[in-house]
């Protein structure tokens, strides 16, 4: 992924993420406070819309009792003055016949003076007890004289009405009594509320008063507040109804009812006579439907009994109305919501455009430091170049530049140091490569050198061409089955040079792989030509070049091992030079050196095989051991090299024929015969003996 997308990708998202979290928390949070006002709405609809029904029926009770009192005040004003009236009359009668007239017949001119006034179609009329409870005017008859006694006279609702005049009277002089009583023009039986007033009249202990039948009034009263209480309307759908305690309705429905209506029996209806009648709480609740609907609603209801008209005054609120309310805020909250998510794409829309734009431009930045870097660092595998850091714009990739800078610099250190010692490797150590084939593909110069072929001369040839002509074949096969099976070979190889020259090297050979293939193989090699001298030098005869006596007990020893090993039959001839003494005498040391090596060069020639070994054993006897098949091939063998010295034609004036000759004593053994090699040098040792004393010039074998 390009860093410059990277980086855009991550600034758009962080951004959108960003504006998406504080858009949701804020949808979040405005939903919370939603359910939590939600809550708080509905309680404080409730406490507001208890406290409004309340305040509205405390109202209507309030006026209402203001209109009875100001009923009241009016016929209580009045009947004071007319109670005052009478009293005025009965005491200006008192006292102007107090000294002339008898108590009786004073009493009988009050009673007659008072009994036949009447008010309001003879309802209001005056009376007089006395404050023991004797009846002197009652009903507008006179009771002078007939101790009628009315003391414990009480009226529907059980009122003892005359005590509580009398108690006035004597207590307070005058006041007013409230109670039911008969009206004289009506059915006997039938009681009426009555308002009074008395007043003490001292010179008898009587009290006088008058009364009026207050239920016309408070009929009319109550008509008007109905009137009024129907018109009353307050919030939304709000009214208050007026019900009688006995069960019917009044107002109904916000209407005032022309006939009052019979609900007595519905259950609403006990709910709210209990309400009304609870002291500490006259809140309720019940099902009820609205003015624009058959629905049944729940209803909250507040219901007071007002005493005086036995009225139950109430009014209801539909608890539904916040649901409403809420409904109305939620699709607020949801335009809102929707409001902000709009808000929400058209910033996101922005937001891409602007980071869009800036992306470019950071990419555009980043783009040419990148390619510069590239550019550099492409340079800088191939060669030692140093990065510019004035050319990079960011801190980040200069400081980058200047780490590359710094490992381009060790790096090149260690290639110098690396170059050097591939030098020294390259002139020191020989070394060189091969293919899968054989074939050369590398050398270093010090294996040039020690080949004296050159470079492009060594390249490309099989490498074969290092060996001697001798050796090629053998080596080639011993050394490329070695290979093929443990991947490697080691040993001394004698080579020869582009001169002819031998020399040795000790190689190393091991295959190079890849993928678990083999794909190329290795050579290092050891000069080991002066060691391999100072050796030859230790188990060679200097004068004839053969082997020498040393090497011939190491030999001796070893083949008759390897015989045994390979359960064949090893074969040795002694050659003694004959009468080789006189031949120094005759010709001379030196000459006598040139026949040993002459001999010597004849043995030479005939041990070619790997086999063959030929030695000079001291003075002028000569060893030749050899592996054989069969005792007549060498026996015949032996023959032949006699013969093939004889035929040297070497002039010995004193030997038989003439010429130098050789005895030879021969021994040949199974792997199984031979004890050990001094008894098989013995052995030939013998038949040499034996060869001498037959006349010499000739084999004897060992039998
Ligand atoms: P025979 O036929 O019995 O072998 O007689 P011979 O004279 O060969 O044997 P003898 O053992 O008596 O003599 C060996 C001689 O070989 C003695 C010595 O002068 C000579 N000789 C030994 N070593 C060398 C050498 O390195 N160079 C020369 N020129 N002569 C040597
Ligand atoms: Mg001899
Ligand atoms: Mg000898």
């Amino acid at each position: 992924m390009k860093l410059s997308k990277l980086i855009f990708q991550s600034i758009f998202w962080v951004a959108f993420i960003s504006i998406f979290i504080v858009i949701t928390s804020s949808i979040f949070f405005q939903y919370r406070d939603f359910q939590a006002e939600k809550t708080n709405l509905k309680e404080q609809f409730m406490t507001q819309n208890k406290e409004l029904i309340k305040n509205e029926v405390n109202k209507v009770i309030t006026y209402i009792e203001y209109q009875h009192n100001r009923y009241y005040s009016e016929v209580k004003e009045r009947l004071s003055q007319r109670v005052n009236d009478a009293y005025n009359i009965a005491m200006a009668i008192y006292n102007q016949n107090k000294n002339s007239m008898s108590k009786e017949e004073i009493q009988y001119l009050i009673v007659t003076a008072l009994q036949n006034i009447s008010f309001s179609n003879h309802r209001s009329y005056y009376f007089i007890n006395s404050n023991q409870g004797d009846a002197i005017l009652y009903n507008t008859q006179s009771k002078l004289g007939k101790n009628e006694n009315i003391w414990q006279l009480q009226d529907k609702n059980g009122t003892l009405f005359i005590q509580k005049q009398a108690n006035i009277a004597r207590s307070l002089k005058s006041g007013f009594v409230k109670n039911y009583f008969v009206k004289p023009d009506q059915k006997m039986g039938q009681e009426y509320p009555k308002l009074s007033y008395v007043k003490l009249f001292e010179p008898y202990d009587w009290h006088i008063g008058m009364g009026e039948y207050i239920d016309d009034m408070q009929e009319r009263l109550e008509e008007n507040m109905l009137e009024w209480i129907s018109t009353i309307r307050f919030g939304n759908q709000g009214y208050i109804y007026v019900n009688t305690l006995d069960g019917h309705a009044l107002v109904f429905n916000g209407q005032k009812l022309e006939k009052p209506k019979y609900w007595g029996s519905d259950p609403v209806f006990k709910k709210e006579v209990d309400a009304a009648l609870n002291k500490e709480n006259h809140y309720f609740y019940y099902k009820f439907r609205k003015l624009d609907s058959m629905e049944l609603s729940n209803k909250l209801g507040y219901v007071v009994l007002f005493d005086d008209f036995q009225w139950l005054i109430g009014s209801g609120i539909y608890i539904d109305e916040i649901t409403l309310t809420l409904e109305k805020k939620r699709e607020e909250l949801n335009r809102s919501i929707v409001y902000q998510i709009l808000f929400f794409i058209f910033i996101s829309i922005i937001l891409t455009a602007t980071v869009y734009y800036l992306s470019k431009r950071i990419q555009k930045f980043l783009d040419s430091s990148v390619n510069y870097m590239k550019y550099t660092f492409d340079k800088a595998s191939k060669e030692y170049y140093e990065v510019n850091t004035e050319k990079i714009t960011f801190k980040e990739f200069q400081a980058l530049a200047k780490s590359l800078n710094k490992t381009l610099k060790s790096r090149e250190e260690v290639q110098k140091k690396l170059r050097n010692y591939l030098k020294i490797v390259d002139a020191n150590v020989i070394t060189f490569s091969i293919d899968k084939k054989g074939f050369i593909t590398e050398a270093s110069k010090a294996m040039c050198k020690v080949s004296s072929y050159t470079y492009d001369e060594l390249v490309g040839q099989h490498f074969t061409v290092l060996f001697d002509t001798q050796s090629e074949t053998v080596l080639f096969k011993e050394i490329w089955r070695y290979i093929k099976r443990v991947h490697g070979w080691s040993g001394e190889i004698q080579n020869v040079d582009k001169k002819g020259e031998v020399y040795w090297l000790k190689t190393y050979i091991h295959a190079n792989f890849k993928d678990k293939e083999v794909i190329d193989y290795t050579i290092i090699a050891e000069d080991i030509t002066d060691k391999k001298r100072v050796e030859h030098l230790s188990i060679t005869d200097g004068l004839t070049q053969l082997f020498n006596r040393r090497y011939f007990n190491e030999k001796m020893h070893s083949e008759i091992n390897r015989v045994k090993r390979s359960k064949s039959c090893l074969a040795f001839m002694m050659i003694d030079v004959d009468y080789f003494k006189m031949y120094n005498d005759t010709y001379g040391h030196l000459e006598g050196d040139e026949v040993l090596k002459e001999v010597a060069n004849v043995l030479r020639h005939f041990t070619k095989r790997s086999t063959d070994f030929a030695f000079r054993l001291g003075g002028e006897e000569f060893g030749l051991l050899f592996e054989c098949e069969r005792v007549n091939s060498a026996e015949g063998y032996a023959n032949t090299i006699k013969e093939s010295i004889e035929n040297l034609k070497i002039k010995h004036r004193h030997s038989h024929k003439g010429y130098v000759t050789v005895s030879i004593g021969l021994v040949i053994k199974q792997y199984n015969e031979i004890q050990g090699s001094n008894e098989f040098y013995k052995c030939a040792d013998k038949a040499l003996y034996e060869a001498k004393q037959l006349g010499r010039n000739q084999v004897i074998m060992d039998v």
